[in-house]
Formats: C-alpha cells, structure tokens, sequence
C-alpha cells in the first residue's frame, strides 16, 4: 500500500486542530493524551509508525507517529535497529532467531493485511 493510499485511511485525517494534538508545544508524555487516544483507534497504526521510523532524522524526532511519542520511537530504534517497525525489521528479528518487538510485529501484521 502507497503512502497515499494508506493516509486517506488516517483516524487523523481531516482533524481540523491535528497540529495541536499531534506536535504539542510540550514533549512531557501526557501532552501526547489526545493523539495517543486518536492513534489507539487508527487503523493504519503500524504504518505511520514504520514511515516514521524509516524518513525522519534521528536527531531530530517531533510529534507523535503510530501512536508513538518522539521518545518512545527513539527507545524503539534504539532497541531494534534503524528498520525498527518496519517489515524488514520483523525479518531481521527472525533471522536472528529473536522474537520480534512490538512495532515490528504491528509492521508484519499490516505488510499482509495491505498486501495486494
Ligand atoms: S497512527 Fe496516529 S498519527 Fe498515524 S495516521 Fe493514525 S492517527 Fe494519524
Ligand atoms: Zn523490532
């Protein structure tokens, strides 16, 4: 599935104040509540989250992606590697003989569910 394809199915799509919920002006974890909330019912989840992981700087992690804070996608990265919650990841993890992490398995659950 494209990016633009699995965004028209976004729980945030059209949010009319997603730049507040979304990219709060404070970082402490409960500024995140709201989009938390909004990302527990998406159900493109693990895709957001994969994209995330894979396009933005390290260095520099905003705004909540997949239902993840910026410091909950840097522990994730840091645990599992630059392909943490993609497909490639839950690969990786298997070919390790590890079990796969939370957002790699969300990742592989959604590679087949979009298959097509
Ligand atoms: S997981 Fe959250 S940020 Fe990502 S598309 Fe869904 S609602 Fe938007
Ligand atoms: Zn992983």
């Amino acid at each position: 599935m494209s990016a633009a394809t699995w965004r028209s199915q976004a729980a945030c799509l059209d949010m009319p104040d997603a730049e507040d919920v979304f990219f709060p002006a404070s970082d402490v974890p409960s500024a995140y509540d709201r989009a938390r909330a909004v990302c527990a019912g998406c159900p493109v989840a693990a895709l957001c989250l994969a994209d995330a992981l894979a396009v933005e700087p390290r260095a520099k992690r905003y705004g909540m992606f997949g239902g993840k804070t910026p410091d909950e996608r840097r522990a994730l990265a840091a645990k599992c590697g630059d392909r943490a919650g993609t497909e490639e990841g839950y690969q990786r993890h298997r070919a390790a003989g590890e079990r796969p992490c939370h957002a790699c398995t969300g990742a592989h659950g959604a590679a087949i569910r979009y298959a097509s």
